[in-house]
């Protein structure tokens, strides 16, 4: 058993063309590799914060002939594209996955500051998790251990308004109250029933990702009519079967989630009415539960033995109890937005990212020898 600090990303991305037409400031500054500034631009009172990664999308970038983002020219060019991102936070998920540990990355941040982008990706401009997968499987296709089974499943689920949707059937054959959670003296919580889908290519991933995202439930808002209320968990199971020297067969396994958390912004900003409001009310629950997880997480970490950390709060923590306080390997990347206009919201989820820091957890090799 090994204790890893929960590594934690921040990633600042452009200024969106409504920010730009604003002539909204920018209030982010690069410190160093792995440091920024953000400044109130009323009282010019500035703030450092220091992470394991800065990613810097803001400038610099230019578009290629398939339009994808690069970096402008080679050298100099601060902008961090999704190659650069993949680089330092999935690719050790895939190493983990051989060596049979538990990955999670989640993504935290207001709408519209880039979560789904880095996650999932934009058009051409593809995300963590198809990377981590198109590495897998090209790492499954060149392995020549004989001897080896090698399988690999996926499940997608969204919780929306607290109540869990299988992305991957057709909403109307799923009741209204959606999957159960139960939970596994072993295991801990899972949710009964959830579709997993065995996956033997690249294209079935990608596939089945477009297939899910369709299903999302999605709301609009003022703020970003994109905008979505939900949480997004994208689970792949990796299973690996082989012979040891005794005739047994031992089973390798490792689970990666990939969670696209809903917008972490205060309700009143996006004058949300009714249903909306009401939808805002519980997507806070889940939040606010993971915000309290962490905090007592921090504290543990500190020196509080004695402090119970509330994973019952909300389905969201229960699902990620594991990946928090348990066995996994977990980044956080927290997404911002460079412009004045979102200083209260970047400040709050830079501290979230801050507090973030102090976790460990103790990600441990999942290995069963059977006869
Ligand atoms: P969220 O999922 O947090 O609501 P999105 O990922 O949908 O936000 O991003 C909002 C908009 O900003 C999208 O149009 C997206 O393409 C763009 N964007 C986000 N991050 C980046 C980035 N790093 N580089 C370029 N464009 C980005
Ligand atoms: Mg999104």
């Amino acid at each position: 058993m090994t204790s890893d600090k929960l590594k934690v990303a921040v990633r600042i991305r452009p200024l969106s063309m409504r920010e730009i037409t604003s002539r909204c400031r920018i209030i982010l500054k690069l410190t160093s590799e792995s440091a920024l500034s953000i400044t109130n631009t009323e009282t010019s009172d500035e703030k450092l914060f220091s992470f394991d990664h800065v990613f810097w999308s803001v400038d610099g970038f230019s578009t290629n002939s398939e339009g994808i983002l690069v970096p402008e020219n080679q050298e100099g060019s601060p902008y961090a594209d999704q190659t650069m991102v993949y680089t330092d936070l999935g690719k050790d998920i895939v190493q983990n996955a051989w060596e049979g540990y538990n990955s999670t990355l989640f993504a935290y941040g207001q709408t519209g500051s880039g979560k789904s982008y880095s996650v999932l990706g934009n058009g051409p401009n593809i995300g963590l998790i198809p990377r981590t997968y198109e590495q897998l499987f090209n790492e499954i296709s060149s392995n020549n251990e004989v001897k080896k089974k090698l399988q690999v499943t996926f499940t997608m689920v969204e919780i929306y308004n607290e109540v869990m949707k299988d992305l991957l059937v057709p909403s109307k054959t799923q009741s209204a109250k959606g999957l159960r959670l139960r939970q596994d003296p072993n295991k801990g919580f899972y949710i009964e029933g959830l579709k997993r889908i065995p996956v033997q290519t690249y294209g079935d991933v990608k596939l089945f990702l477009k297939q899910g995202v369709l299903h999302r439930t999605t709301g609009t808002t003022n703020l970003n009519a994109t905008s979505s209320r939900s949480h997004l968990i994208v689970t792949v199971n990796f299973k690996q079967i082989f012979p040891n020297s005794r005739g047994e067969s031992t089973t390798k396994t490792s689970t990666v989630n990939f969670v696209d958390l809903a917008g972490s912004e205060r309700q009143s900003k996006t004058g949300a009415l009714g249903d909306r409001l009401k939808e805002g009310a519980s997507i806070n629950q889940s939040l606010l539960s993971l915000g309290n997880v962490i905090s007592a997480l921090a504290e543990q970490a500190q020196g509080n033995k004695k402090i119970v950390i509330p994973y019952r709060e909300s389905v969201l923590t229960k699902l990620l109890q594991s990946a928090l306080g348990g066995n996994s390997r977990t980044v956080m990347l927290a997404t911002l937005s460079p412009s004045e206009n979102s200083y209260e919201e970047t400040l709050s989820t830079l501290r979230y990212a801050n507090r973030a820091k102090r976790i460990q957890t103790q990600a441990v090799v999942n290995e069963n020898i059977t006869d």
